[in-house]
Parts: structure tokens; sequence; C-alpha cells
């Protein structure tokens, strides 16, 4: 694999798994508030994370290149509301795909389309990730100061399930 695209594909794993720690820290954050719903919600999505990462992983080794870990920089700890955690998810989410777009654009410009094909999936699943995201941060924005929507929210967001 060509070095420029060995690089940016294992910086990129670094990425996805911040972002699993990004979300456990939002986990955790939510934990915290005693919404133990959105809490769940955050955990399965650090566990999504941390599969995004591996598949960057075996790509690399499924191609004979490597990862190299550098290390996890340390995530926001604690936000101002609920509406302003999820306003931090959409925004990260919004940076991911930036990043995913950036490499893309790389394997464009070296003719790699194995490496291309590979992250369009990603890039599929990063418009549902900022529409989910997206959506949460408008229910959040009309529930304004109503704990008993609140409360409503985080039944519904611990329904997910995966
Ligand atoms: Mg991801």
């Amino acid at each position: 694999m060509n070095k420029k695209i060995e690089q940016a594909l294992s910086k990129h794993f670094n990425i996805e798994l911040e972002s699993a720690y990004f979300y456990l820290s939002l986990a955790s954050y939510f934990d915290h508030l005693n919404l133990p719903g959105f809490a769940k919600w955050m955990k399965l999505q650090q566990k999504e994370e941390m599969e995004h990462a591996m598949k960057f992983y075996s790509f690399l080794y499924d191609r004979d290149s490597r990862v190299e870990l550098t290390g996890l920089s340390r995530p926001q700890n604690t936000w101002n509301s609920p509406l302003h955690a999820f306003e931090d998810a959409l925004k990260h989410e919004k940076s991911i795909t930036s990043a995913i777009s950036e490499i893309v654009g790389v394997a464009l410009e070296e003719k790699d389309h194995v490496t291309n094909n590979f992250l369009q999936w990603f890039l599929g699943e990063q418009v549902e990730e900022e529409s989910t995201a997206s959506l949460i941060v408008e229910q959040l924005r009309k529930i304004e100061n109503s704990p008993h929507a609140l409360f409503y929210l985080d039944h519904k967001l611990g329904q997910r399930e995966k």
C-alpha cells in the first residue's frame, strides 16, 4: 500500500478510537446526570466507534500494512446541558465526515480504488450519524427546560438496541 494512504488510514484508525473515548466521556456525563437512557445511547455509540476503528485495523492488515497506536488525547468531560452535549456530538460527527472525505481525496489522487471503495461505506455511515445526532439536537432544542419531556426522551433513547 502507498505510504501516504497507509499513514492516513492508520491516523484515522486512531481518530475512531478517540471517537469511542469521546462517547464514553459523554456516557459518563449522562450517568452523572442520572439520565440512564442517554448514557446507554452513548455507550452503544462508543461500541460502534470501536467497531469502526477495527474495520480500519483489519483493512490495513488485509492490505499488508499496519496501524500505529498514537495515544488518546483527553476528551472533554463535562457539558452545560444535554443539548450542549449533543451539539458537540453533532459537531464531532461532522469533523469525522470531513476527515474521511480527505482520505477519499488522497485515495483518488493515488488511484487507489480499493481504498476508495472501502471508505465509501464510511461516508454512507456518516450520513446516518449526522442525521441521528441532528434529530436529537432538534428534539432537545424543542424540549428547552421541560423535565417531563427530557425524561421522556431519556426513555426513548434508552430503547436503542445497537
Ligand atoms: Mg465512527
